[in-house]
């Protein structure tokens, strides 16, 4: 069982990251899941930089840092745009979070420097 503080703080840390929290859960492992939302997401193709089209939205689960003990799975829906740019080589594309997690990690940001 959280405490309210704990589950306010770790909503106050997750927004930090700059997205908007859809839900939460403890799991039986005693895990703490946010489903989240990237805020203002930047729609433009890294190809032609054209603002694409949103098309739907991929979940990406990223390990967090501990909040009071307990360790915080984030699943991010990222965005994932279409570019409708005839002549570009890219057709589909994910909005860049690099700001939440490096490309290909498993865990945020900021939990590779908390390891480190
Ligand atoms: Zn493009």
């Amino acid at each position: 069982m959280h405490c309210t503080d704990t589950v306010a703080d770790t909503i106050c840390r997750t927004v930090e990251l700059g997205v908007t929290i859809t839900g939460a859960a403890a799991d039986s492992e005693d895990r703490t899941h946010i489903w989240c939302s990237v805020i203002g997401p930047d729609p433009r193709c890294p190809e032609c930089r054209i603002p694409g089209q949103l098309r739907d939205h991929a979940e990406r689960v990223l390990t967090d840092t501990p909040a009071a003990g307990h360790p915080v799975e984030l699943h991010v829906a990222v965005p994932r745009f279409v570019c409708l740019t005839a002549g570009c080589p890219r057709s589909i594309f994910r909005a860049d979070i690099t700001g939440i997690a490096s490309p290909r990690s498993v865990v945020t940001t900021r939990t590779e420097r908390w390891i480190l």
